[in-house]
């Protein structure tokens, strides 16, 4: 007899999953429904013992996954769900591993829509000052396409942690009041406070930081979709900072800022790794390719889980033509030995394809890369990342982790901390083997390099 389980939380899930498992309940007999719904004429929904719990492990990685595509709108998602944790615990115990799957692959479509649409909304949410509140008080409102508030939440509280803030969605909403998140239900747009004092505030950082030599307007709709226009303060100077753009562009140019230059136009119209590999070395994007020996690309399978992105070539690395190959390539083999992870299993690369360098004598010493340089190589190391698309993104230094991470990175405050960034969910930057290398102190650099084995560690834990 088919049954039918009402849910609205990934925790009901779980409950009734775990019951409906205990009572050895197949998915085709089971119906997942929201509140929304109402049960079929028939539905049985008594007979399931509210007692019986099956004991059963699954992968760490299938309950994280079920958190994030419990969110989803999909009225699918929760059948999909159980069907999934009836396989692993049914003689299918790689399953998550068949990534051709139908059920694997429909999950990973979920939760790749999940994480945009929580990546959206950290970038979009604009707070407005509420004027006539007691305390200074901040709301905003924003239209997620799944139910997502939860999952971004923590991030504002961290970011804005001073502040008492609401964010209201159709769906739902949460207040912080500098001690607690508290959820609640959605509120629509007529009930939430227009005060626009922040706006003027936000339009002024938005024009100040709007550089007219990346626009793309084809783009900007398709990273700020339209339809969360009209909740961005920003929105309304948009347009007459496009029709000013070409002007400022032309005066950036004359003035030599704007970093107008990137590898964009060297890259292969079709780019996958070998054709990226043999692109790189045509590269004038910036002066750096004049003076090194060749290009250094990145090295590795393009199904890598582990993707280590360090600042630029060495020495030894120009003359090789391969990255990590010198002292701290050495270093960095000796942190995988440790772990028993062959350096063929991770892909290793660099911000920068070319050796920067001074010639001293017959010696040629590093020299590091600048911003323009940095800016203008990187189309090849996000090519990279769009084709390996790895579980997790090592940045070894502070330059790669302010390139991926962000620019107010500090590799002393966070080194060892995961993290999402919009290149992959798991990114965690660690000590460049170099500069364990330069450290004069003996015991210090012992302990930076039980820091670089135990940040690796991290990264490699499934
Ligand atoms: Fe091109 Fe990067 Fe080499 Fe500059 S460093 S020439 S951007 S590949």
């Amino acid at each position: 007899m088919e049954r039918f389980v009402s849910i609205e939380t990934y925790e009901q899930w779980r409950t009734e999953a775990r019951r409906l498992l205990g009572a050895g309940i197949a998915p085709s007999d089971v119906h997942f429904s929201t509140l929304d719904e109402q049960p079929t004429l028939f539905a049985d929904t008594e007979s399931v013992s509210k007692t019986a719990r099956a004991n059963v492990t699954v992968p760490k990685s299938f309950l994280e996954i079920a958190q994030t595509v419990a969110c989803h709108q999909s009225p699918v998602r929760w059948e999909l769900l159980y069907r999934t944790l009836w396989r692993l615990t049914h003689n299918e115990p790689a399953l998550l591993q068949m990534v051709t799957d139908d059920d694997v692959h429909e999950l990973h479509q979920m939760k790749k829509a999940v994480t945009r649409d929580v990546h959206k909304m950290k970038a979009f949410v604009r707070f407005r000052r509420v004027a006539s509140a007691l305390e200074e008080t901040y709301v905003a409102w924003h239209r997620p396409d799944h139910r997502i508030v939860s999952l971004a939440a923590p991030f504002f509280a961290r970011r804005f942690k001073a502040m008492n803030w609401s964010i209201f969605t159709p769906i739902e909403s949460v207040v912080w009041d500098q001690q607690t998140l508290r959820y609640g239900a959605g509120v629509p747009a007529s009930e939430v406070s227009d005060e626009d004092s922040l706006e003027s505030l936000w339009k002024t950082y938005y024009a100040s930081i709007f550089n007219p030599a990346r626009v793309k307007v084809a783009m900007m709709k398709r990273e700020m979709p339209v339809r969360h226009w009209q909740t961005l303060p920003e929105a309304s100077i948009i347009q007459d900072l496009l029709d000013d753009a070409p002007q400022r562009v032309a005066d950036m140019i004359e003035r030599n800022e704007g970093f107008a230059d990137t590898a964009t136009k060297f890259l292969p119209p079709q780019p996958d790794l070998d054709s990226l590999a043999s692109a790189v070395n045509c590269c004038e994007a910036c002066d750096l390719h004049q003076f090194a020996t060749q290009a250094v690309f990145g090295e590795g399978p393009r199904d890598a889980k582990i993707v280590l992105v360090g600042e630029q070539p060495g020495d030894r690395e120009d003359i090789a033509g391969k990255p990590f190959v010198g002292p701290a390539g050495e270093l960095l083999d000796r942190a995988f030995a440790e772990l028993e992870i062959g350096r063929d299993e991770v892909y290793i690369t660099n911000v920068v394809k070319h050796f920067k360098f001074t010639q001293r004598g017959k010696r040629r010493l590093h020299k590091k890369p600048n911003s323009r340089e940095i800016y203008a190589c990187r189309p090849w190391l996000e090519a990279e990342l769009a084709a390996i698309q790895p579980h997790t993104l090592v940045c070894l230094g502070a330059t790669p982790a302010q390139a991926l991470i962000g620019r107010d990175f500090r590799i002393t405050a966070s080194r060892g901390v995961v993290q999402a960034t919009e290149w992959c969910q798991r990114t965690i930057a660690t000590w460049h083997p170099a500069a364990i290398l330069r450290m004069p102190d003996a015991a210090r650099k012992e302990q930076m390099f039980q820091e670089f084995v135990g940040d690796l560690a991290k990264a490699n834990a499934q």
